[in-house]
């Protein structure tokens, strides 16, 4: 068989399965079992592919076909400007994330302060705090993640990305982690579980059945951790220092309102992703 004809193939298998991205997942699938990029792909449209490839290839496209992300199949994610290594148990980085980073490095530039501090809450593969350090070399990072796989993860990209230097990984759940000098965040960020107990089962089957269920998972109304945790960022923060969240499409209302009544936090403002849904809340410290 040709590159093409393979891919083909593979395209209307997943389609079967009722895979919306079917061509995109067969080509991203087929370039990282040969080891070649999409472009490289339709250099070579009549390039002839060996059995054990063919092979390799359609054991890619069988797990895909059973719901498995491609992210945890190629072991990689495009975040920002970066690649991130994801596997089971650690949240795919998503593009609507992006946001949050925009607005973060915006504050971040109005600073006039040398080298600002930032903690990451719950930072899964790492994916905000690499792309702020990657943007800003002066910053002084800490990136925090309950789960012993997501730290590994995370520090594994730190390496990899050569910013472990000023990104500090560290184990701990908030709010009850005891951070090594804590106090005097500039910037407080975070894309938290904010998925409610109902909206859970109506995930598609690879988010549901694949993703791990404690970066997703929010409680009973999927606002638990911002009830929690919009106190607790208070004392961590400068005066005027900024708290920034991701939010789901419809919590702005709750969030914005959860923000006001903790008495500590003024500008508070909603920004859209670039589907035009509520994606990002964020405020200053009083
Ligand atoms: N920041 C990453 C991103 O945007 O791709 C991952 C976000 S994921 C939605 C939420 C992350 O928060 C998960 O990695 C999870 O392990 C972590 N997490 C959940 N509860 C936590 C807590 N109480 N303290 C620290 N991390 C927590
Ligand atoms: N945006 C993710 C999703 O809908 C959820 C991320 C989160 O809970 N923070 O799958």
């Amino acid at each position: 068989m040709t590159l093409l004809e393979l891919l083909t193939d593979a395209q209307q298998c997943l389609r079967d399965k009722g895979i919306e991205s079917a061509r995109l997942d067969a080509e991203l699938l087929l370039g990282h079992s040969l080891g070649l990029d999409r472009v490289a792909l339709y250099c070579a449209p009549e390039r002839p592919v060996s059995g054990d490839e063919e092979q390799a290839f359609f054991e890619l496209i069988r797990r895909r076909a059973a719901g498995e992300p491609v992210a945890y199949l190629t072991g990689r994610r495009d975040f920002w400007t970066l690649t991130l290594a994801v596997g089971p148990g650690i949240l795919i980085p998503r593009p609507e994330t992006e946001v949050l980073v925009e607005h973060a490095l915006a504050f971040l530039v109005s600073l006039d302060i040398a080298r600002p501090r930032v903690l990451d809450i719950g930072t899964g593969s790492g994916a905000i705090a690499l792309a702020l350090a990657a943007e800003m070399p002066q910053l002084d990072i800490v990136a925090l993640d309950a789960s012993a796989q997501a730290v590994a993860c995370a520090r594994g990209n730190a390496e990899n990305l050569g910013l472990a230097d000023r990104v500090r990984v560290e184990q701990g759940r908030f709010p009850e982690v005891c951070i090594r000098d804590a106090g005097c965040f500039d910037l407080i960020v975070s894309n938290p579980p904010y998925i409610s107990a109902a909206d859970i089962e109506t995930l598609a089957s690879d988010i549901r059945d694949f993703e791990p269920r404690e970066a997703l998972d929010g409680g009973p109304d999927g606002l638990d951790v911002y009830r929690c945790w919009i106190p607790q960022c208070a004392p961590l923060l400068a005066a005027n220092g900024c708290l920034m969240f991701e939010i789901g499409h419809d919590q702005a209302a709750a969030v914005t309102g959860l923000l006001a009544a903790a008495g500590c936090y003024r500008g508070i403002e909603v920004v859209r992703d670039y589907a035009g849904c509520d994606r990002v809340v964020l405020c200053r410290r009083v």
